[in-house]
């Protein structure tokens, strides 16, 4: 079969799902890792009309991708107007990609209701817009909006304006199913129709609200096709978008479509863990391929089957897509896991070994109590760093103490209480204990202010260390007894961003581990262990 292209719109789509803020930081790793899984297009965003999404093209410039191409995502010009005078134009060019998105309306009802204009004018802001990008050197997909819908009431009309797109020059025709309420059998119904009036190459973007966006897509694909939208683990407004951690392994394991290769097929599950946790969103540990439970099997007879016969009760192998077949009373499970991603992270820890052995169970030991390494590589490679018995830690932590103090100020119009927060730490640096006290504007806050003060007069290109994200978890799993806090903090150093974990029933701690992991992670990488150098 002819093979399929992937187009990601988990920064534009996907970040329409309530409660997700992906902040800019975040836009930027998720379009590096869905580059290392082999996705070919990236939606990175809607410029026009907001902000964030004008910065995520203005950085984006400086990213190196091998696999992915960029693409920006407009509409279609207003009615009655000119193109050169909507300033949406202006800034989709000015995102500096190759490939603009434009979604344009493909149904008679959409156009006369909702965008109030003759059926007539919708054709012609489909073509002068499609032209005008065109003229200005970028290749444009055509998002077909409420295709299908549009279809069932007026085929012809939404024939046309596919036909007029072709004729402007779009080089994809992405037939939408923006309200997700057609049924496999009518998506192939209508592709089949398409297929009649135009030869260009055809796209499908399904939305899942009747719980079929999966079973559309691939009814699209079976009727031909070239190009896949979707999101990562599904996100997207209302009921979320077709996704594509189950389309890319059904394409390639099911259906025989090479749309990656074998290498990037096991990013998968990374990948969803990746974005969920850049969402703040729990992992569906039932999602089909990468969840935690897709492969595992809780004791009984499906456990004992499969130590006989790996594959008894599931329907891949789970490491194609990088997820785990997991016994969940196993004492063994996760082993294999771990030294996989040291490898990946190129530290290489034997299967024996009584170090590695040591490592592992303190793994485990640490996974149980809430840390969580899938996104907190920084803190992951420390601890192989720690179970090394020459081990120089740049700096030890002895003690820390904060104090939040809720005072009443001189009444102003906005607040009448203020609070302060001091720490005290206590740190050891070679032989020399360091004791300092700083203010912040919150317990974190004056514990990093605190950190810094000691290990800067000893490493003083600490200060090149900022945090840019900072995230808690408050774990459900241990509801009933004492919560278990997850922090997650990415720092950067202006070069590169890195990720730690803390976890702790106490918040303030969980965020003192995780903030000096990733001051110590800095200081290694950067050759600062073992000799500090002379004070001054
Ligand atoms: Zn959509």
């Amino acid at each position: 079969m002819s093979s399929i292209q992937l187009y990601d719109t988990t920064l534009r789509d996907g970040s329409q799902k309530e409660g997700v803020s992906f902040s800019g930081v975040d836009k930027l790793n998720i379009a590096r890792k869905l580059d290392e899984l082999g996705i070919h297009f990236i939606e990175g965003g809607w410029p026009g009309s907001n902000p964030k999404d004008t910065e995520f093209f203005a950085k984006a410039r400086s990213l190196t991708l091998t696999n992915a191409q960029i693409c920006v995502f407009g509409s279609t010009r207003r009615p009655k107007t000119k193109t050169e005078e909507d300033t949406n134009f202006t800034t989709l060019v000015d995102a500096g990609v190759k490939i603009a998105t434009l979604v344009g309306k493909s149904s008679d009802l959409q156009v006369t209701q909702v965008l109030e204009t003759t059926l007539e004018e919708n054709l012609n802001m489909i073509t002068d817009s499609i032209k005008y990008l065109k003229a200005q050197g970028l290749t444009v997909f055509l998002d077909a909006e409420h295709f299908f819908d549009g279809f069932k009431t007026n085929p012809d009309y939404s024939l046309r304006c596919l036909t007029v797109a072709v004729e402007a020059g779009a080089s994809c025709l992405v037939l939408c199913d923006t309200n997700g309420g057609t049924l496999p059998d009518e998506i192939t119904l209508a592709i089949e129709a398409v297929k009649k009036v135009t030869a260009a190459p055809l796209g499908i973007h399904a939305h899942n609200d009747s719980g079929v966006a999966l079973a559309n897509t691939l009814a699209a694909v079976n009727a031909g096709v070239a190009q896949v939208q979707g999101t990562i683990n599904g996100y997207g407004e209302r009921c979320g978008n077709a996704n594509l951690c189950s389309i890319i392994p059904t394409l390639k394991l099911k259906m025989g479509i090479d749309c990656v290769t074998d290498a990037q097929l096991a990013k998968l599950t990374e990948v969803s863990h990746y974005v969920s946790e850049a969402a703040n969103l729990v992992p569906d540990a039932s999602s089909p391929y990468v969840g935690g439970s897709a492969f595992s099997h809780k004791g009984g007879l499906h456990a004992a089957a499969i130590t006989k016969w790996a594959d008894a009760y599931q329907h891949i192998d789970p490491t194609q897509v990088g997820n785990q077949q997991r016994v969940v009373v196993s004492e063994l499970s996760g082993r294999r896991n771990i030294i996989y991603k040291a490898k990946e992270r190129g530290l290489d820890l034997p299967l024996q070994g009584k170090e590695t052995q040591q490592l592992l169970e303190q793994i485990k030991l640490l996974e149980s109590r809430g840390f969580q390494y899938d996104n907190a590589e920084a803190s992951f490679d420390l601890l192989v760093q720690r179970a090394k018995p020459d081990y120089q830690s740049p700096f030890e932590l002895i003690d820390f103490m904060v104090v939040i103090e809720k005072r009443r100020r001189q009444p102003t119009r906005k607040s009448l209480e203020e609070v302060l927060a001091e720490a005290m730490v206590k740190v050891k640096v070679g032989k020399e204990v360091m004791h300092t006290v700083a203010e912040g504007n919150g317990p974190v806050n004056a514990l990093d202010q605190a950190l810094r003060k000691a290990l800067l007069q000893f490493y003083p290109s600490l200060a090149a260390v900022k945090l840019v994200d900072y995230k808690v978890r408050i774990l459900e799993e241990s509801i009933g007894t004492e919560s278990q806090v997850r922090v997650l903090i990415e720092s950067s150093d202006g070069v590169e961003e890195w990720r730690t974990v803390g976890s702790s029933t106490n918040l303030i701690e969980a965020s003192w581990l995780a903030l000096a992991d990733s001051l110590e992670y800095w200081l290694l990488k950067h050759g600062a262990s073992g000799n500090p150098p002379a004070k001054n």
